[in-house]
């Protein structure tokens, strides 16, 4: 499981959502055209994006137990 982002449709700065969900949960969202709203911090607004819209980002996954 990885945090979900998107760009910002205002100023296009990349934002992460409280969403946590690994490639195939995306791919599932997109598949049925889900609409996500989320709260960005560069507008100070809130934002409905489109599952289509939104990525998730893999290489993020550091487990700081398991690096020990
Ligand atoms: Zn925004």
């Amino acid at each position: 499981m990885s945090v979900v982002s998107y760009g910002c449709p205002r100023t296009g700065d990349e934002v992460e959502t409280a969403i946590q969900a690994d490639r195939l949960t995306l791919q599932r969202m997109q598949s049925m055209q889900l609409t996500i709203w989320v709260w960005c911090p560069h507008c100070m607004a809130g934002h409905q994006i489109n599952a289509s819209d939104a990525k998730v980002q893999e290489d993020a996954q550091l487990d700081p137990i398991a690096a020990r």
